[in-house]
């Protein structure tokens, strides 16, 4: 039985990818390779370039091959965006979702996992947050996951179908062969790299008055392995019969923006230059999980907790592959 890999090019499925195969798993990647890039995929990995929300696609998937679960990365994920073109998100991470949700439910695969973000909360009224916290996103990118996780809700209500939402806070760093390259890169971590590396002169820190200790905005950044082995750990679960749930996935530290940069330039030896400039529509001021039911439900531990880890990692891959993928 094979596990369905959607957006298996991307950042975080491309990783997922690699350790369900070390798993022992058989996996199939779809992914229009809009964002994704074609060979963060092995070659050996049957590989289907489409939408998912292509429903002749996703049958012929499910005719030549036995899948028994879905995880389900692909997804349009720039909040700044988002706000500008909200009918892409719509479009994109919601309608073409159910689509997919569709014909995995003719076809009998009743197990998905789902990645659901901490946007999903919006501003938050207490952190560490855990999952009961309310949700009110803050931007259309984490309303079209709420969206979804609705959606599953009422699917598993409805028609049995056993999901786990994964709520992601900052994915970041890399593996030996794998990191992230996006294009157009907006996301912290990358962004003081190249920064750090020459590439760009500065980098601009989006808000300073915050009410944060140093005024800038805090996140909670998770290395993408320790991402991914929480994917292997809910397929499991749903594979023992586990119920449906939400669950977050962060260290529960929360580093702000200029100690992102700090940590950087510690990390690289690297002088980096940032600017003030104002805030980014839509992002809230601080992020932070409380991830124990991740521990509890799952049995998840983070190999790599520590930010200097996570951008020790990015740094090594980003040296590697100073123009990332170079293919698609
Ligand atoms: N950020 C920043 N400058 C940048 C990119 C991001 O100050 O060039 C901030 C952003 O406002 C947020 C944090 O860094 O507070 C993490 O942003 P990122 O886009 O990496 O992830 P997000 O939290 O939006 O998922």
């Amino acid at each position: 039985m094979a596990i369905l890999v959607t957006g298996g090019a991307g950042y975080i499925g491309s990783v997922t990818v690699e350790d369900l195969r070390l798993g022992g798993e058989d996996v199939v990647v779809v992914d229009n390779l809009v964002y994704g890039h074609r060979s963060a995929v092995d070659e050996s990995v049957p590989f289907y370039k489409g939408d998912i929300g292509d429903h002749a696609l996703i049958e012929r998937i499910l005719d030549e091959h036995k899948v028994a679960a879905c995880m389900h990365f692909s997804a349009y994920a720039y909040v700044g965006e988002s706000v500008d073109d909200p009918a892409k998100y719509w479009e994109n991470n919601v309608y073409q979702t159910i689509g997919l949700l569709g014909v995995l439910l003719d076809r009998g695969v009743r197990r998905f996992v789902f990645s659901s973000t901490c946007a999903s909360y919006g501003e938050p009224q207490y952190v560490p947050i855990d999952e009961n916290h309310t949700q009110s996103p803050t931007n259309p990118y984490g309303w079209s996951k709420f969206i979804i996780e609705r959606i599953l809700e009422s699917y598993d209500n409805a028609y049995d179908l056993k999901f786990v939402a994964l709520r992601y806070f900052n994915a970041a760093g890399a593996t030996e062969r794998l990191g992230e390259d996006h294009e157009p890169e907006t996301h912290l971590i990358p962004l003081v790299l190249q920064a750090a590396s020459g590439e760009r002169d500065h980098v601009s820190i989006f808000g300073n008055d915050y009410p944060t200790p140093d005024g800038t905005a805090i996140r909670d950044y998770i290395h993408i392995s320790d991402l991914s082995r929480a994917h292997l750990l809910a397929l499991d679960y749903l594979k023992n019969g586990g119920a449906s749930e939400f669950i977050n996935l962060g260290n529960g530290d929360g580093y702000s923006v200029k100690e992102v940069i700090e940590t950087a330039c510690r990390v690289t030896g690297k002088e980096i230059v940032s600017q003030n400039v104002p805030r980014r529509e839509g992002d809230p001021s601080k992020l932070v999980a409380d991830a124990r039911k991740a521990r509890e439900v799952l049995g998840w531990n983070p190999g790599f907790p520590k930010l200097e880890q996570i951008i020790e990692s990015a740094w090594r891959w980003h040296q590697s592959r100073p123009d990332g993928f170079c293919d698609e």
